[in-house]
């Protein structure tokens, strides 16, 4: 069985082809980047529209197969912008109809965890997703998968970029902070906030922000905002680790390329005796071959939609998912 998998719930418009024995066949992306602010709901759905032939083609090429070749659709059905959602929905109807093929939609912050299993053959980890719009502590209990922990306010990918859109750098900071970052050699204190096993990175962000504007040093801060930020993504991510009893841990999410996160999750890791994995960068970020392996496996479980049912979900939440392909 060959699997379509369209995701489209942010800045980043994708295209994976992924047959049933798991090879990622093809795994095409176009990234919108807003020329100033923000990501603007509308004009990134707008992008995805005008890029979604270009990127089907260079899919179809790079997979070597034709367009008749597939047997399932899936795409993103959620969370992520309302605009962005229903632009991906849509090129998934029409394609699943006019093939005549079943659809699936795809819990995103899921198919990033299945992905992570399928190719670091972690069986059941504790996830750690980390992006641009989400940061949760995931892990697999009874039939679902539970948020152990999540931001109540900001995503960490966010709060390192408005950092570095406020101190005039480009999009994305996450990279740019890590490498500032790297030249910091004094602590300044910032709040950290870790409430149960929930975080927020608001008070965080605002904090940087103005010792920026009073004059601390840019390097410093950087050095500061993450130290501040992935302690706290550590802290909860450990206990979601003692709690379960569990003896994996997968990184995903953009921000998993920090190579200061990682060293601050391995060393962790390792003093709870478990298994640390990453997928590797191109599968981390946000791409269509999670979802069609995702929907790959909802379908082999049998999972069946009409296309009615494949509305977008823009608030859908992890826990909220039946995970069909699991018992265990
Ligand atoms: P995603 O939302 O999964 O597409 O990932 C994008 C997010 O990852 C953005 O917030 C980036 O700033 C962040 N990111 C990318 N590279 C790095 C890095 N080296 N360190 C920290 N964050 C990063
Ligand atoms: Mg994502």
């Amino acid at each position: 069985m060959i699997c379509l998998g369209i995701e489209g719930t942010a800045h980043t418009f994708g295209m994976g082809i992924v047959d049933s024995a798991g090879r990622v066949l093809a795994n095409p992306t176009k990234t919108y980047f807003p020329e100033k602010g923000g990501i603007h709901p509308r004009e990134a759905a707008q992008f995805h529209a005008a890029n979604a032939k270009l990127v089907l083609e260079e899919a179809l090429r790079a997979a070597r197969i034709e367009i008749e070749d597939i047997d399932l659709v899936a795409f993103s059905q959620g969370p992520g912008l309302g605009p962005v959602l229903r632009t991906t929905a849509t090129a998934a109807r029409a394609l699943a109809v006019w093939l005549g093929v079943p659809i699936v939609g795809v819990n995103h912050c899921i198919a990033h965890i299945e992905i992570g299993r399928l190719t670091e053959a972690a069986k059941d980890p504790v996830t750690l997703y980390v992006s641009g719009g989400n940061t949760q502590v995931i892990a697999f209990d009874a039939g679902r998968y539970r948020v152990f922990g999540e931001t109540i306010d900001i995503p960490v990918g966010n709060c390192l970029d408005v950092f570095a859109r406020e101190v005039g750098r480009p999009h994305p900071g996450g990279p740019i902070v890590e490498k500032l970052a790297k030249a910091g050699k004094n602590y300044l204190p910032l709040p950290y906030v870790v409430k149960g096993m929930d975080l927020s990175f608001s008070g965080l962000l605002t904090e940087a922000i103005r010792k920026h504007r009073e004059g601390a040093n840019i390097n410093d801060l950087c050095y500061s905002l993450q130290e501040t930020a992935f302690a706290a993504l550590v802290e909860v991510t450990e206990r979601a680790l003692a709690h379960t009893e569990k003896k994996e841990l997968l990184l995903t999410g953009g921000v998993a390329a920090n190579g200061r996160l990682r060293e601050m999750l391995k060393l962790m890791a390792r003093e709870q005796r478990a298994k640390f994995y990453v997928p590797p960068r191109e599968l981390c970020g946000d791409q269509g071959a999670m979802i069609a392996w995702n929907g790959i496996l909802a379908y082999k479980s049998g999972f069946r939609q009409s296309i009615k049912d494949t509305k977008v979900k823009q608030r859908w939440r992890t826990d909220e998912v039946e995970v069909t392909w699991r018992r265990s």
